[in-house]
């Protein structure tokens, strides 16, 4: 850039100096972190995106691996000051638990990310449910237990189903919702044993959905709405899993329900966050339920959503680097989305995953709309490595478009190893595929 100054003796001095450019980190490994890098990569303010451990897909766009596990704070820091990172973005939960922001932070670091305290809002339900009740926040009605006899007494005035939940990250499989009588007790006693303390909550029915905001200090921008699939097969059926496909923006979610979630869950969640000094800045996920009783939250996450971060950093105009410096400083960011076109995204996952995916599955060659997970490398080829593989993603000027769209695309491709759902968008379609 050009500087312009007068020197001491009086005569304007013109410097050229090449703009610094930020290096950043991104921490995690699976495509949410892909997109993310790559939201990163494309600002012109970046230079080098490192992703701590990343996996091998993410090099085709130009992201740098830091072999580096996501819970190795002191190597993530070391890592930091000596490839002169300006920004830590973290991705998953688990580190976010464990307090990264607040270590890496220590050492001096700008990260984008919950400290520990705020942290718990995800990995400890018990916190999570009280801090709602604190600050008015609609939620279930619950009780939390460490003793089996207490909580089998108290699950027997219940009606049924009834939700028990285990206390702490369980990668979306602690949700157990019990119809039959003679399932409660055994079930009180096994998930006791294994978590030490479990929350019994009412069962609520309607439509589920999620929010997403970034917020820096007291400064708030909600995120275009996206809507996951939690379920392994079509039509939400079959055993939970981190996710099978997602899409956004969401027709269902019409203006007056977001003008009520914000005003009946986001507003008080930012005061609670104020007056109970858990102010941060990073990404709140609120899941919620529209009930006939109004709209209630059923989990906060304090962490971007995988795959919903795949279908929506994609639609941001805007440098998303200046977007997350700006939030750091709690300044409120100026975030352009895109406005004319809906995206969509399928996950490919390996068979037998959520309960025990096969590995080592060489891959095919994938069009360059992929964000890559669980994935390894030998020389040039990619091999499968854990549950979700990839996320294909597009997008078209309607929902029906892009669906045909990404499954076109998938069809092309020689999948005959791998699986996906194939009606990823069916909530909001008129007909599924299936
Ligand atoms: P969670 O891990 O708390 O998001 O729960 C996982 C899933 O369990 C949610 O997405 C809901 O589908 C279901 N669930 C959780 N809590 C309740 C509840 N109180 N009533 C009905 N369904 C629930």
């Amino acid at each position: 850039y050009h500087q312009v100054g007068f020197s001491p003796l009086g005569y304007i001095v013109k410097t050229k100096e090449r703009l610094k450019l930020a290096n950043v980190l991104v921490i995690g490994s699976g495509a949410r972190e892909h997109a993310i890098a790559a939201a990163f990569k494309k600002s012109p303010q970046v230079d080098h995106v490192y992703c701590a451990p990343g996996n091998p897909g993410m090099k085709k766009d130009g992201i740098e691996l830091a072999a580096i596990d996501e819970t190795d704070f002191k190597k993530l820091g070391d890592f930091s000051e000596s490839h002169q990172i300006d920004l830590a973005f973290v991705g998953p939960e688990v580190p976010l638990a464990m307090g990264a922001v607040d270590t890496l932070q220590k050492r001096g670091l700008n990260v984008f990310g919950p400290g520990q305290a705020s942290a718990c809002l995800e990995s400890d339900k018990t916190f999570a449910k009280r801090f709602m009740k604190r600050n008015g926040i609609p939620t279930a009605d619950f009780e939390t237990f460490t003793d089996y006899d207490k909580a089998a007494a108290y699950a027997e005035k219940q009606s049924l189903p009834l939700v028990v939940k285990e206390n702490g990250l369980a990668a979306g499989k602690g949700v157990t919702i019990v119809t039959q009588r003679a399932d409660v007790n055994p079930l009180l006693r096994s998930e006791l044993e294994k978590s030490g303390e479990i929350l019994i909550e009412q069962y609520l029915t309607g439509e589920e959905f999620s929010l997403m905001l970034f917020v820096g200090g007291d400064k708030r921008v909600i995120l275009p709405i996206s809507q996951d699939h939690k379920k392994i097969h079509e039509g939400e059926t079959g055993p939970n899993t981190g996710g099978m496909g997602a899409y956004s923006p969401v027709p269902h979610i019409t203006d007056e329900v977001l003008a009520e979630t914000i005003k009946t869950v986001v507003d008080p969640t930012m005061a609670g966050l104020k007056n109970e000094g858990l102010e941060f800045a990073g990404t709140i996920y609120i899941g919620c339920m529209l009930t006939d009783d109004g709209i209630k939250v059923i989990e906060y996450n304090v962490r971007l959503g995988d795959p919903e971060t795949q279908v929506l950093l994609p639609q941001l105009k805007s440098d998303f680097y200046q977007v997350i410096t700006d939030l750091i400083d709690h300044k409120l960011p100026d975030m352009q989305w895109q406005e004319t076109d809906y995206y969509l995204g399928v996950v490919v996952a390996a068979p037998g995953y959520p309960k025990a995916p096969q590995q080592d599955i060489p891959l095919p060659a994938l069009p360059d709309n992929v964000y890559y997970a669980g994935v390894t490398s030998d020389n040039q080829k990619l091999f499968s490595s854990g549950g979700r593989i990839f996320t294909i993603v597009d997008h078209a000027k309607t929902l029906q478009a892009a669906q045909d769209k990404v499954y076109a695309e998938l069809a092309k491709i020689n999948l005959a190893d791998f699986y996906y759902r194939k009606d990823i968008g069916f909530r909001d379609l008129a007909k599924s595929r299936v």
